[in-house]
């Protein structure tokens, strides 16, 4: 069983991924390979959401715990 955490960031990664699929899907520079600034912001979102979900709770704790 995931902790609740866990599900909250999986549940934002899919979310993120989810705005990432309906902008190429509606973008022409996108579509064209082209430069796209919004694209390039929700990549860097969907990377940070997808950390999120590897960091388990425990992990964080660890880090934390390390950085004393
Ligand atoms: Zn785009």
């Amino acid at each position: 069983m995931s902790p609740p955490e866990t599900c909250a960031s999986e549940r934002r990664a899919q979310e993120v991924y989810e705005v990432y699929l309906a902008h190429i899907d509606g973008c022409a520079p996108c579509q064209a390979e082209e430069d796209c600034v919004e694209v390039a912001r929700i990549r860097r979102d969907l990377r940070a959401a997808r950390a999120a979900v590897r960091e388990s709770p425990a992990l964080r704790a660890a880090r934390a715990e390390a950085r004393k």
